[in-house]
């Protein structure tokens, strides 16, 4: 059996966080090929990825204090967590690499701050420098440990397209390439250590692949290396029924659906993104979601297959806007929602959800809060013409808004779920503003004054009984 699995920033941000997983690798790899893939350190006094972009943005400002302040204290950073994880030669070498790399960094910085500028490709060669130094010092704790293991840049594997800060693979090749440097190190019992987050393009150019590109990197990785399973390790113990600082009783789910982490994702949970797994989702390689400090739990295992269970998930997704569009003389005049959504477009907010009742008088949309602005503004200069002919006559914004959304696979064609919700929200004197169904079934959604949110989400919660487990 092969796994590629990943650490979070926070899994590996400190000398005993890389220990225990590099301890949780150790165990693995007695049992099964493993290939990791390694963050960031992320700690509350070093997020190594923000500081080295926000450093890199004064020295364009001309900034060189700043920029030369963090490359300094990334290093010590760096340097303590290797004196921490190993010692004689391979403490010194890896001392050298992390030297010559900041070097490196604070020349980069002083060009930048030279040229004034600062490019989206030179940001991606600097931005991905603390995968580099953590994918080392993870590789020297598993040789520290007695483990044979081999740090490799992602640069030699994942070829993407030019599309620096927010690159995408190219899956030929990056196969081609991650087969060939990583097939012949996992034969010879060898744990490969490969850094999250970077790519290359054809010609060999650093790229990244967006925040948080990480969880990208292993599922691009467990596609390409055909892996039988494909392993998250964070700080919780799976994709759980609700946020348990809104709702206590809420637990771990054993296992889900591609189809409802996808929901779940797009409604805010924090599980892992589609766009982010869809290699392995494409080749329905399993996915685990599991916990580095508590290793012991099963976690979450997410597959293709349906899981039984009807409302399985309940959450939310706060500062919301809900932007309505009314007037009677929009019954029946064609071309206005296209004109609407358009318009909401060209703002740059994104729509969240969508109701139309057929009466056609109104067409109400919900965009986080920070963009509702835009679009209203937008709308407005989009619809002059429509308001001062009658056709359209409000154009109303009510927020803040909770959209709250109830997912689960086995909802679909099964009568009374959304009968449950509904008059669960009339026990508790909850006013539903707005309803959302894709025709999927996989996914109600209400929209609730802000100040009903979290009971609305508790209540739902109850009422489906999620939080005891299905029998
Ligand atoms: N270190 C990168 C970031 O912070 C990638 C990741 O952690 O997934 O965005
Ligand atoms: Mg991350």
């Amino acid at each position: 059996m092969r796994v590629v699995m990943k650490f979070g920033g926070t899994s590996v941000g400190s000398v005993e966080a890389v220990r225990r997983a590099a301890g949780i690798v150790g165990r693995e790899a007695r049992r099964r090929q493993v290939v990791v893939v390694v963050s960031a350190m992320n700690a509350p006094d070093l997020r190594t990825t923000d500081m080295l972009i926000e450093a890199a943005r004064s020295a364009a400002l001309g900034d060189l204090h700043v920029a030369d302040g963090v490359a300094a204290r990334l290093l010590d950073k760096h340097l303590e967590a290797a004196s921490g994880l190993t010692s004689g030669a391979e403490g010194l070498a890896l001392g050298e690499y992390l030297r010559s790399g900041f070097d490196r960094l604070g020349m980069l910085y002083h060009s930048i701050a030279v040229l004034g500028e600062l490019t989206p490709r030179a940001l991606d060669l600097i931005s991905g420098l603390g995968e580099q130094c953590n994918a080392r010092l993870f590789a020297a704790a598993l040789q520290a440990a007695g483990l044979s293991a081999e740090a490799v840049d992602a640069t030699e594997l994942v070829v993407t397209n030019d599309h620096y800060g927010d690159a995408s693979p190219l899956m030929e090749d990056t196969r081609a390439h991650s087969r060939e440097r990583l097939l012949p190190l996992l034969d010879q019992g060898i744990v490969p250590v490969v850094t999250g987050f970077i790519g290359a393009t054809q010609a060999g150019v650093p790229t990244t692949l967006g925040r948080g590109g990480s969880d990208y990197s292993c599922a691009i990785l467990g596609a390409a290396l055909d892996a039988d399973e494909v392993w998250f390790w964070k700080e919780v113990d799976g994709v759980m029924t609700a946020n348990p600082a809104v709702v206590p009783e809420a637990r771990t789910l054993a296992a889900l659906s591609y189809t409802e982490m996808a929901e779940l994702a797009y409604y805010g949970a924090n599980v892992l993104h589609p766009k982010t797994v869809h290699p392995v989702v494409q080749r329905r390689i399993p996915i685990r979601i599991m916990n580095t400090f508590n290793p012991s739990h099963p976690g979450t295992l997410i597959t293709a297959e349906a899981v039984p269970g009807t409302a399985k998930a309940v959450t939310a997704i706060k500062d919301v806007s809900l932007i309505t569009v009314g007037g009677p003389g929009m019954l029946g005049l064609t071309g206005i929602a296209a004109r609407i959504f358009a318009a909401v477009a060209r703002a740059g907010a994104n729509i969240l959800l969508i109701s139309q009742a057929s009466s056609e008088q109104n067409v109400c949309l919900a965009v986080p809060r920070r963009e509702a602005k835009a679009a209203v503004r937008e709308l407005r200069r989009e619809l002059a013409g429509a308001l001062t002919e009658h056709d359209v006559e409000h154009i109303d914004v009510l927020e803040p808004v909770v959209i709250v959304a109830v997912v689960g696979f086995g909802m679909r064609g099964l009568p009374g779920i959304a009968g449950t919700v509904f008059s669960t929200m009339g026990t508790e004197r909850i006013n539903v503003i707005a309803i959302a169904q894709g025709s999927t079934e996989y996914n109600i959604s209400l929209v609730v004054a802000e100040s009903d949110g979290d009971k609305a989400t508790r209540a739902i919660h109850r009422a489906f009984r999620m939080g005891e487990a299905p029998r």
